[in-house]
């Protein structure tokens, strides 16, 4: 018996969620005496997820599963479940492993939690903290299937070193043409940029920032932090920054260890969705925006003289 976490990759490299997965799945099979394996589709470095508690790679190399696509992934973890004889299944609450995870659950008639914080806390129960009502609040789930799947949220429980021997073998699931309904040929990324997704930081502009030509020093604060970039609605509904970068409650959630807000002024629907983040600093010129009450680090300034110092305060690091 094992705990199966699926590892997302994305060009033959694992994604940061793959590694605080694989430490969440590492956390549930101590719990529960038994080891972890992993299903990764097309990843060149199996052997790295050994250090974060994983002991065996089902590793899929079938150029058909070389795009993502819901359903036949999902058909390849099923089997690999099935394999392992695995009644627990550790996913990424990420996009795509959102759409995986229910067609995953009926298949497998499992009952799934998304959004998971926290391990359970107790595997007898098998109740997960997960955040609900947009980050507003927290519910405490039990999952109450003899197979159980666990969506974990970016960030939540954090990346955890707990180096095992891992053992590489090759997998290969029976996906039909069925299983690919309906698929993507190609996929042209916006940007080579680090996404809002995978982020540390994130550097994020609104409507005081007053016009898509401002964008110049939020967006050379990011390079100099390695962060991604995002913005409030307004400003993807204006067209001054593509609808990839909406966060909040409608658009994205951000879930980054440090979250850098600039001329936004804290509304609820875009605090919903950034309100995972662990830091969150405010640049606004009016001491009484909203986000201040939320913010760990506030600055009272306008934003066309803090940034630029803020950028130079930085390179000399
Ligand atoms: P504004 O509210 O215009 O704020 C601009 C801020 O910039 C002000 O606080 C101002 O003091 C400050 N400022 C001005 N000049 C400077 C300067 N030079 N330097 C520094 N600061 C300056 N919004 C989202 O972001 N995400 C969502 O997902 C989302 N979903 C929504 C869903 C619904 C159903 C609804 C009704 C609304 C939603 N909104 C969402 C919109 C939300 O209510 C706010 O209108 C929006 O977040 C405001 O964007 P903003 O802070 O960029 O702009």
């Amino acid at each position: 018996m094992s705990v199966l976490v699926y590892t997302e990759s994305e060009n033959g490299k694992f994604k940061k969620n793959a590694h605080e997965t694989s430490s969440y799945a590492y956390e549930v099979a101590k719990q529960l005496g038994v080891s972890v394996s992993a299903i990764s589709f097309n990843a060149d470095n199996n052997d790295e997820l050994g250090t974060y508690g994983v002991s065996k790679v089902l590793n899929v190399s079938d150029e058909t599963l070389k795009t993502y696509n819901a359903k036949a992934f999902a058909r390849a973890i099923a089997q690999a479940a099935e394999k392992e004889g695995a009644s627990v299944i550790i996913l990424s609450s990420s996009t795509n492993s959102k759409y995986l995870a229910p067609l995953l659950s009926g298949m497998l008639k499992a009952g799934y939690a998304p959004n998971v914080v926290a391990a359970p806390e107790s595997t007898s129960t098998f109740t997960v903290k997960r955040t609900a009502f947009s980050n507003k609040g927290f519910a405490h789930t039990q999952i109450t299937t003899a197979t159980k799947i666990i969506g974990v949220s970016n960030n939540a429980f954090g990346v955890i070193e707990n180096k095992v021997e891992v053992v590489i073998e090759d997998f290969s699931p029976s996906v039909t043409d069925t299983d690919f309904s309906a698929k993507s040929t190609n996929i042209d990324k916006v940007s080579g940029k680090v996404t809002i997704a995978d982020a540390d930081i994130v550097v994020s502009g609104g409507r005081g920032l007053k016009g898509p030509e401002n964008w110049g020093m939020i967006e050379e604060l990011a390079d100099v932090l390695g962060a991604a970039t995002a913005c409030s609605k307004p400003v993807s509904d204006l067209g001054w920054r593509p609808h990839s970068e909406h966060v909040g409650q409608t658009g994205k959630p951000v879930a980054s260890n440090l979250y850098i807000a600039i001329g936004i002024s804290g509304a609820i629907q875009h605090l919903a969705g950034i309100s995972a983040s662990k830091v969150k600093v405010v640049i606004n010129t009016d001491p009484e925006a909203p986000f201040f009450k939320a913010a760990d680090y506030g600055i009272v300034g306008d934003a066309f003289e803090v940034v630029p110092e803020l950028i130079e305060k930085l390179k000399e690091f």
